[in-house]
């Protein structure tokens, strides 16, 4: 039987008389064409040793037993935990622990993370696996307009683009692989979703100090509407004046009026050098 999907959701809540805990994000993924196109996006394979991340009543997680060489699906809930261990009391590949994934300590042979995210948590979920271990991939559905605001890159000047934008693309090049409708889920969300896929870097795309270049890019975003020379000045992040902060600004090649959201990860690296 097919978990995700409407007859095997319900059979399973219904057997043992589950009820999404909404606190947790529980909405289980209810659609086989999306559950196709998460696995998809990092090209899943029998070598992979692959984190779930909240495997609620393991829709994913099936469809990730079936293809990746080892699944550690780490859940919060512990009735859930309980049941997908009688689920998957045969599958091999598969194993289920009981803890919150912040206080996980992942093992170093996980290669891919997959999960359908508890919106509740994703930001700081998404900047721990990015800035702690070092995986291939990392592959997420989350709600739409954050995945709009990890993959924007302001090419077309979106207003998705900000702080967790070029956060996102210091770790990893961010694309979304599927928007997915509250339909496809049960209970069925508020909200649209969609599945992002970041293929994590290697190096940092920038060579400057990491701290200095995100409490610059904090200052930058902290008031969107204020020109950069203005937020940078107002952060009071150094001793300069705001005439030789605008000089600092103007040096660096951009407008004395530039607003922060109009420059680009390597612009930002730039500004950063130039203020040291
Ligand atoms: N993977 C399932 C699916 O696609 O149908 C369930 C996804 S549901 C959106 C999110 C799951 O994450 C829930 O099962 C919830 O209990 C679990 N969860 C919530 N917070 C968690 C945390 N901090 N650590 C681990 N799992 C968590």
């Amino acid at each position: 039987m097919q978990i995700a999907s409407h007859s095997g959701t319900k059979a399973i809540l219904e057997k043992y008389d589950i009820h999404a805990r909404k606190s947790l994000g529980q909405n289980f993924l209810i659609d086989s064409h999306v559950l196709k196109k998460i696995i998809r996006a990092p090209n899943i394979t029998s070598d992979d040793s692959v984190l779930e991340i909240g495997p609620g009543i393991g829709g994913l997680t099936q469809a990730l037993s079936e293809c990746a060489g080892q699944v550690l699906a780490v859940e919060l809930d512990g009735r859930l935990v309980n049941i997908l261990g009688e689920i998957f009391k045969d599958c091999s590949n598969v194993e289920v622990i009981h803890s919150d994934i912040l206080d996980f300590e992942i093992p170093t042979h996980i290669n891919k993370v997959v999960a359908n995210l508890p919106y509740y948590v994703t930001t700081p979920v998404i900047m721990y696996l990015l800035e702690n271990f070092c995986f291939e991939s990392i592959t997420v559905m989350v709600q739409k307009e954050v995945a709009q605001r990890m993959a924007s890159n302001n090419k077309k000047k979106d207003k998705s683009y900000g702080a967790l934008s070029l956060a996102v693309q210091y770790h990893a090049n961010a694309s979304i692989a599927a928007f997915v409708p509250p339909n496809s889920f049960m209970p069925r969300p508020q909200v649209g979703s969609a599945v992002v896929h970041l293929e994590v870097l290697k190096n940092p795309p920038v060579d400057t100090d990491k701290g200095s270049l995100f409490a610059n890019i904090k200052a930058g975003f902290g008031q969107r509407r204020k020109t950069l020379v203005n937020s940078l000045y107002g952060a009071e992040l150094y001793p300069f004046t705001k005439e030789e902060l605008a000089a600092i600004i103007v040096g660096c090649g951009f407008s004395e009026n530039v607003r922060g959201e109009e420059l680009n990860l390597s612009d930002w690296a730039v500004l950063t050098e130039a203020l040291k």
